[in-house]
């Protein structure tokens, strides 16, 4: 483990906390900069299936969706922290709706919907990566709702 500001690996968890079933969140802090970020320790979902939308399984990634994330967020004002916390989330939702498979665009909508929140043009990028998003009739009405900053009705959580 190593900083993501400095790289440094000397590293102090201030913090452990039980997540979910088999995770344990760890609150870190850096003492080569004095950055603080979460991490997660979890089971690999090797038994978890991703469904692509033409049918073909490839097994469940996170190293793929935080590059994804990552390169959403280039020169974005958001922190890793932040996507830790976003990819934590959307995991533990995923892990709760879907047993053995899920589908691609589930966990898409997933990172999507915490994402907006986070930052807009995050989202646009991560929206624009993703193939299964780029159905235009749709693509051009969330464009709409972003630029009209009105809120959806499904920001409830
Ligand atoms: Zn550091």
């Amino acid at each position: 483990m190593r900083c993501p500001k400095c790289s440094s690996d000397d590293l102090k968890v201030l913090e452990t906390r039980p997540g979910k079933v088999a995770s344990t969140r760890r609150r870190r802090e850096c003492l080569e900069c004095g950055h603080r970020f979460s991490t997660i320790e979890e089971v690999l979902h090797e038994d978890l299936a991703v469904v692509k939308r033409d049918g073909r399984r490839e097994s469940f990634d996170r190293t793929k969706l935080a590059m994804g994330l990552r390169r959403a967020i280039a020169k974005r004002p958001i922190d890793a922290e932040q996507i830790n916390a976003l990819l934590s989330e959307t995991l533990r939702r995923i892990e709760n709706e879907f047993d053995s498979e899920v589908p691609s665009r589930a966990i898409a909508d997933a990172i999507m919907h915490r994402l907006r929140k986070v930052d807009g043009i995050a989202w646009l990028r991560y929206a624009s990566f993703y193939e299964d998003f780029m159905e235009l009739s749709r693509f051009a009405e969330e464009i709409l709702n972003l630029g009209g900053g009105k809120k959806g009705d499904e920001d409830s959580d």
